[in-house]
């Protein structure tokens, strides 16, 4: 069970979590995963899950099936339009999660990864709190002056909380010119490697900005899979290969 999290909303958490979760089902794990931003809930889509909804039984609720048999629970896809603003406060979406949790009807499986919301608020503690037994946490940082208050917000949560800290991962880390092979640095410079040593913990991988992952969204598919040979794509599928190593240590 292992939580993507950051500081800060836009740098890549749900595409990270969604890619990474198709990249470990690749290699035949069992994968589910969680999608626990109400707000901003895009894993869905991510995945190229369009018009799905959640359906229950007597059992609970059942996942969605996403490509490679990924198991999808996403809180939007219980709502009556999932196109609608969400206007719950902090309990009402906390009481969501943890009933959203013990209701599902969770497959037997290898893998849970779990998309957070932004930030380290309400949901993140709901979430942590919830789940006993959570294998680890990845932070997800981009190079920019705010990173260092990314990642050492991250990094304070996560210790408190007594969960394990896997690693960092830098998305947007670089461009990669396809004509030329050189890499510009587009967002500001890769701090992720210092970051990592700053607090006594590893760089998983650096993610490449990719302009093919804005057009697999167009066309509605999901990106590893429409373009598995693309620069983010490698680095996704590196990323997984660290996770596991990380974990088999
Ligand atoms: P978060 O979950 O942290 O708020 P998202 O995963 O939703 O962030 O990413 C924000 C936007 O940036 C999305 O449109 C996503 O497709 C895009 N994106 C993420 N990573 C990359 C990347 N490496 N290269 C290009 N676009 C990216
Ligand atoms: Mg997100």
């Amino acid at each position: 069970k292992i939580m993507v999290l950051s500081g800060k909303g836009g740098v890549g958490k749900s595409f990270i979590s969604s890619m990474l979760s198709l990249a470990l089902a690749e290699r035949n794990y069992r994968v589910s995963i969680m999608d626990a931003d109400i707000h901003g809930s895009s894993i869905p889509t991510l995945l190229g899950l369009h018009d799905a909804r959640h359906y229950a039984d007597e059992g609970g609720i059942l996942p969605v099936e996403g490509p490679l048999g990924v198991k999808v629970v996403a809180i939007n896809l219980m709502l009556d339009s999932p196109d609608l603003p969400v206007v719950w406060r902090g309990p009402l979406k906390s009481r969501a999660i943890i009933e959203l949790l013990a209701k599902v009807k969770w497959p037997e499986g290898d893998f849970l990864i779990l998309d957070l919301p932004p930030g380290t608020g309400d949901e993140a503690i709901t979430i942590v709190q919830s789940i006993k037994d959570l294998t680890g946490a990845i932070i997800v940082t981009a190079p920019n002056i705010l990173s260092e208050v990314i990642v050492s917000k991250a990094v304070n949560f996560v210790v408190k909380n007594n969960v394990r800290l896997l690693g960092i991962v830098e998305n947007m880390s670089y461009f990669k010119c396809p004509e030329s092979g050189r890499e510009y640095s587009i967002l500001g410079k890769s701090t992720g490697e210092e970051l990592a040593r700053k607090y006594n913990t590893r760089l998983l991988a650096r993610i490449p900005l990719d302009p093919l992952i804005a057009s697999a969204l167009e066309e509605g598919v999901p990106y590893l899979l429409a373009y598995p040979e693309g620069e983010a794509a490698k680095a996704i599928r590196s990323l997984a290969g660290e996770v596991l190593r990380i974990l088999q240590q």
